[in-house]
């Protein structure tokens, strides 16, 4: 429900011709032939120099068109049938192929965040902090998602979200400060304060540090 379909991630396509690994590559945006494009973002596209499809296409495009170019085996997700792509040289879709693996990285960290912003509604009468830190601390969330979570922050009050929130480091300074406020807050509201010594977390009277037995 949140994704379009990324399923061409997990595909392997072996060229028919050459037997190699085909790369998965960015459709061109109009397929020049027909002008109706593949219906497809990604090709898979053989990019094996040596492949006899394009190692021939040389002389046939130069004697069926008088030009330069040639073919590149190409397949479509989901399909096995071969077509062939023309090419201006060697370096076509050379610059175009897909890093798949962090695309899926991409996806997953994608849906982890739409899956936290809903459980966002929810999150202060269940006290879970989980969808909150998700958001605060995933520096590729959408800002307004991170600050609707910083709002729940302060609603739950708790001590727990400390840790994480002072061992990470926000390139966006409003959230600095803003969760160094609600902590501030929280601290207070639970009676305790920072060890200005060992950063533990110690009765806001005390005049020795628990943990690192500093003087305060
Ligand atoms: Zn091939
Ligand atoms: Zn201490």
């Amino acid at each position: 429900m949140f994704t379009r379909d990324f399923s061409y991630l997990d595909e392997v396509h072996i060229c028919p011709r050459c037997q190699t690994a085909m790369s998965c590559c960015e459709a061109p945006p109009v397929h020049v032939g027909d002008g109706l494009g593949w219906g497809s973002e990604v090709l898979f596209i053989c990019l094996n120099n040596e492949c006899p499809v394009f190692k021939n296409g040389w002389q046939h495009i130069e004697l069926q068109y008088g030009h330069r170019g040639s073919y590149r085996c190409m397949q479509l997700p989901g399909s096995k049938e071969q077509n062939v792509m023309m090419v201006a040289s060697e370096y076509a879709f050379t610059g175009s192929i897909i890093d798949t693996e962090a695309v899926k990285m991409q996806n997953t960290r994608y849906v982890k965040e739409q899956e936290a912003v809903i459980a966002l509604d929810t999150c202060v009468e269940g006290h879970n902090l989980e969808p909150i830190m998700t958001l605060i601390l995933d520096e590729s969330a959408r800002l307004v998602n991170r600050q609707k979570a910083v709002a729940c922050l302060r609603q739950l009050n708790d001590l727990s979200c400390i840790d994480p929130i002072r061992n990470h480091t926000f390139r966006d300074t409003s959230l600095t400060q803003e969760c160094g406020m609600i902590i501030s807050e929280i601290l207070k509201a639970h009676f305790k304060k920072e060890c200005p010594h060992c950063a533990e977390l110690i009765k806001a009277q005390a005049q020795k540090c628990m943990h690192c037995k500093a003087d305060l």
